[in-house]
């Protein structure tokens, strides 16, 4: 490993200025879980990281919103942290479910949800939640600050909309009423081992009715993908079993699963019908 410098700024200003919009080669870092793992294999060989670790307020905390219509998490937050807000466990608990079987105990001490967004790895568990969830990010960096889907992040293959010196600051997820979601994580071997297949769903029930859903697979393509053609099969109808093996075949006909270690393409597929049809029939109650 070549030599690097490592900055620890303890505000967002100094953090933002020791980043470089010219030069990849210096990098946030914030668990350092993925990074240290790209540079040992020596993808990656920084000539600066700037921690984010000692910055603390802007990239800190979980806050509901004053209307209640939304909760902030500091992009800082550590997936242990994620998991132990009692605001989180309230309106999201699809994500301490997600958890349970997120890479282990000394991963998710240090992992952040921003770090975990930048990354653009698509075997990663909580982006598709997100996406399903509607959530957006908060990026700063020498052009000013913007907000954008979190869906709109991805870009390709480890490819985000992200520029050189920028920043995620912070995660927003809109809290919507009688809204329910949930995340089946395929594995291939152990239950908490890197997905085959992920199928993240949100909806809103209105009695047997999908009133709406949003539909999105991980692990399977480039990079985390909304389902739209099966979205749009289930909302406004009662979910039946005919309609959500109809939802299935749509679902598999809209997107190219390519194979890979995990599994081949026909395997993922078939995994991809009827996990979505158990998702929502857990969702639906039944
Ligand atoms: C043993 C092991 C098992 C794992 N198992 C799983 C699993 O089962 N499921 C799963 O989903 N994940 C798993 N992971 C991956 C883990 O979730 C990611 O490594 C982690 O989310 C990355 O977060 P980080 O804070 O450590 O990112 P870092 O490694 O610090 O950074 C990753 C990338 O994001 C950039 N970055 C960091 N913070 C920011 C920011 N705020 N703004 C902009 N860019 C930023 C960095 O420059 C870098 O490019 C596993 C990892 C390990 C090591």
């Amino acid at each position: 490993m070549k030599n690097f410098d490592l900055e620890e700024p303890e505000s967002l200003a100094e953090a933002l200025a020791l980043l470089d919009e010219d030069d990849s080669a210096v990098r946030p870092i914030g668990g350092g879980t993925a990074l240290m793992l790209m540079m040992k294999a020596q993808f990656f060989e920084p000539t600066r990281l700037v921690s984010l670790r000692k910055v603390g307020g802007a990239l800190g905390g979980i806050d509901l919103s004053e209307d209640g219509s939304s909760l902030r998490v500091g992009a800082g937050t550590t997936f242990t942290q994620l998991q132990q807000s009692p605001l989180v466990q309230k309106h999201l608990p699809v994500i301490g479910r997600v958890m349970k079987t997120l890479a282990n105990v000394r991963v998710r001490n240090v992992a952040t949800v921003g770090g975990n967004l930048a990354h653009g790895d698509p075997h990663l568990d909580l982006p598709p939640v997100w996406m399903a969830l509607d959530a957006a990010v908060d990026v700063v960096g020498p052009s000013g600050e913007r907000r954008l889907a979190v869906a709109d992040l991805f870009q390709g293959y480890y490819e985000t909309s992200l520029a050189d010196g920028e920043v995620i600051t912070a995660l927003y997820a809109p809290l919507v009423e009688d809204r329910r979601a949930a995340y089946a994580k395929v594995t291939t071997r152990a239950s908490h081992d890197w997905p085959a297949l992920g199928v993240a769903v949100s909806l809103v029930p209105d009695g047997d009715v999908i009133a709406d859903i949003r539909i999105v697979l991980g692990a399977a393509l480039d990079m985390p993908t909304r389902l739209t053609a099966a979205e749009n099969v289930l909302r406004g109808q009662p979910a039946g079993d005919d309609l959500l093996a109809t939802a299935g075949e749509t679902a598999a006909e809209e997107v190219d699963i390519e194979s890979d270690h995990r599994g081949s393409a026909g395997y993922k597929n078939h995994l991809l019908k009827i996990y979505l049809g158990r998702v929502v029939r857990e969702l639906m109650g039944r």
